[in-house]
């Protein structure tokens, strides 16, 4: 398995960056990972059940202390750093990608951290997650600062917590309506498996996926179709839930199961019922795909897959034509099984197939987007990782 924070990774790179950038010693650096979705698409935000994973590929955070009260962040991602003082940080002061780790700042002080006796810090991001691909490249910041202010602050919160700190600096001060899937599976993964949460109590449960012993590998592609959660179609999505549950009496789609499908769509117009009938089925998917990689083995979660890329695009429609083709032409390639993944709009497909058809399916797939004349798409194939943690 390829580690990115290993000698010449991202862990170096950041320590490295903080000391030229800045001229100081990072006292320590820690990363989190993106993470691809393996079942359980918009079903976070209605109290409901996910499983991702967590991807080799990681934000590392380098960090220096300062005597005073300032706060400076910079990436290799822009030319100057963002400076701002601990006195003068509200969500409004903050724009751009600096709101992600600033954010994370000012959401811990709204979950009871005393920002008004810390000293400053120097904060420097290194990143090879790939960006707006829908493999959470802003959960990987969040996380990777939450826990480097975490430790270094001494505030003692625990990872669920550290996930709903980045959740609330995404939804407050990026603006965008996310859910906690992407920050829990940064924070709880673990390598070689998947993280099964229940996102309205956060209970997690670790599930060994098996994928390399089953001779395995799950390849992504990323159509390069960027998507903004900020706008659009994830928020209206977000309010179709809310009121199809509204309209059912029910305080979350979580309290509804497939036997109330009949009911829904009594009394729901044809659209909020398909994005209800999309969380319904889908948090039972996520519950049969668990159930059956622990009965079965992975090879036995294909048609979970499947049946969710379907119901993605049919009835929640949030695909677009280059997920579709990526999918179709992995599943003609052999795949075990294939689907879109994260929040949609665009970003990335997944496909679960055997190590053996990496290289065709590649192939087929590069030649159907030239075919359509679609942007050519990026292909790699990513391992299951740990999750957050401290590298130095
Ligand atoms: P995704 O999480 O799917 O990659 P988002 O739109 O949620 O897509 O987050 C992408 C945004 O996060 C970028 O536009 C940028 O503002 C910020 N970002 C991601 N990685 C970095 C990085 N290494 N340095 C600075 N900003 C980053
Ligand atoms: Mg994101």
């Amino acid at each position: 398995m390829q580690d990115t924070t290993g000698e010449g990774g991202v862990t170096a790179l950041a320590a490295a960056g903080l000391e030229r950038r800045y001229g100081r010693r990072a006292i320590g650096v820690w990363s989190a990972p993106g993470r691809v979705n393996l079942i359980g698409e918009h079903t976070d935000y209605n109290d409901g059940f996910v499983f991702p994973f967590a991807i080799d590929h990681r934000t590392a955070v380098a960090l220096g202390d300062r005597d005073d009260r300032v706060v400076r962040v910079s990436s290799a991602f822009a030319p100057e750093p963002v400076s701002i003082h601990l006195d003068e940080l509200v969500p409004e002061s903050v724009s751009g990608w600096s709101a992600y780790p600033l954010g994370v700042v000012w959401a811990l002080g709204r979950f009871g951290a005393d920002l008004a006796h810390v000293r400053g810090v120097d904060l420097h991001l290194e990143s090879d997650v790939p960006v707006g691909a829908g493999l959470s490249s802003s959960a990987a910041i969040e996380s990777a600062v939450a826990l480097a202010l975490d430790e270094h602050w001494g505030l003692g919160f625990d990872r669920p917590t550290l996930a709903k700190v980045g959740r609330l600096a995404e939804n407050r001060v990026v603006g965008a309506p996310t859910g906690i899937l992407d920050q829990s599976a940064s924070l709880l993964a673990q390598a070689d498996a998947g993280v099964f949460i229940d996102c309205r109590s956060l209970d997690a449960e670790v599930v060994p996926l098996h994928f390399a012993e089953a001779g395995l590998a799950i390849l992504v592609v990323d159509t390069r179709v960027e998507h903004a959660h900020a706008t659009g179609g994830y928020a209206a999505r977000r309010a179709s839930c809310e009121a199809g549950a509204l309209a059912l009496g029910v305080s979350s789609l979580r309290d509804l199961g497939p036997a109330d499908l009949e009911r829904a769509q009594r009394v729901l117009d044809d659209e909020t019922f398909r994005r209800v009938r999309h969380i319904l089925t889908e948090n039972q998917r996520v519950l049969d795909t668990v159930r059956a990689l622990h009965e079965r083995g992975p090879r036995a979660i294909g048609g979970y897959l499947d049946a969710s890329h379907v119901s993605m695009r049919d009835d929640f429609e949030i695909s677009v034509p280059e997920l579709d083709l990526a999918v179709e032409v992995a599943q003609r390639s052999g795949a075990v099984g294939a689907r879109m993944t994260g929040g949609g709009f665009g970003g990335s497909a997944i496909a679960l197939i055997d190590a053996a058809r990496v290289d065709k399916t590649r192939s087929a797939v590069l030649s159907a987007f030239a075919d359509a004349g679609f942007t050519t798409p990026k292909i790699f194939t990513v391992a299951p990782s740990q999750g957050a943690r401290r590298d130095r």
